[in-house]
């Protein structure tokens, strides 16, 4: 009874025998350029996922606003002290005036014009006043508005993001069924197979296995003789296109 593991070798053995090393190392292009395409796409998607200049934007305008509206309600506070503590003054001085205490026709006609200074005081405390209440309206104004644009900007970024979260799940779930794909799919190829496939990948823009269409090397276009495309479909001999350096599979 031959054990399991036994069974295993004889069945890569089978493998080996029934498809030609070109057509395993052609096997691994394809899922090798999938894990590159995918990993691209991983590093756009990190990139977007980092860099939320948009919506540190909005929060910088936010702050912005809140900062200017509390400034002015300050501003409109100190002005409305103001105008309490001087009507207050005036309020004890027209007490003074008017209490009958106060008899010196010199001391009286001071605190007459001492009151009619706090008045004039007052009435201009009172156009400040009106005047910084509308900025202060403006400015509230101001802030609701780069409040909405925020939770707007926020929840488009969260929409996005999350499409992008999405899509990064589904990709990273590929790449880790690609990998075992892989493992699998290098158990058939010979080490200096792998190793001339790697050194044809990293010289050849990505494509180190190039098919044979009709007559020719689909990458480079140059013409192959029949006793090349014969060879080339043998299980244990590997073609090479002699115009690119390409391995070439018969497809
Ligand atoms: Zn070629």
């Amino acid at each position: 009874m031959p054990n399991k593991k036994h069974l295993s070798n004889l069945h890569s053995a089978s493998i080996m025998t029934s498809m030609n090393q070109s057509a395993h190392l052609y096997q691994l292009q394809k899922i090798d350029q999938e894990i590159d395409r995918i990993n691209q796409r991983l590093k756009e998607i990190d990139t977007v996922l980092q860099n939320d200049e948009k919506l540190l934007d909005a929060e910088r305008k936010i702050s912005e606003a809140k900062e200017k509206t509390l400034l002015s309600r300050q501003e409109l506070r100190a002005i409305e002290d103001e105008v309490k503590s001087i009507t207050l003054k005036k309020e004890q001085s027209e007490s003074s005036l008017y209490s009958g205490k106060i008899r010196n026709p010199k001391e009286l006609q001071d605190l007459e014009n001492e009151i009619a200074l706090l008045k004039k005081r007052i009435l201009s405390l009172e156009d400040a006043q009106l005047e910084k209440m509308i900025q202060l309206e403006t400015c509230e104004q101001e802030e609701k508005e780069a409040s909405t644009e925020y939770s707007k900007t926020q929840a488009e970024i969260i929409g996005q993001n999350a499409e992008l979260k999405g899509e990064k799940d589904s990709l990273e779930q590929k790449l880790t069924r690609l990998s075992l794909e892989r493992e699998a799919t290098l158990r058939s190829i010979d080490a200096n197979n792998l190793a001339v496939y790697k050194s044809l990948r990293q010289t050849k823009r990505g494509l180190a296995v190039a098919i044979i269409q009709e007559t020719s090397c689909a990458a480079c276009g140059a013409s192959l003789r029949p006793a090349e495309i014969q060879s080339a479909s043998s299980p244990k001999e590997m073609l090479f296109c002699s115009s690119c350096g390409r391995i070439l599979f018969s497809g």
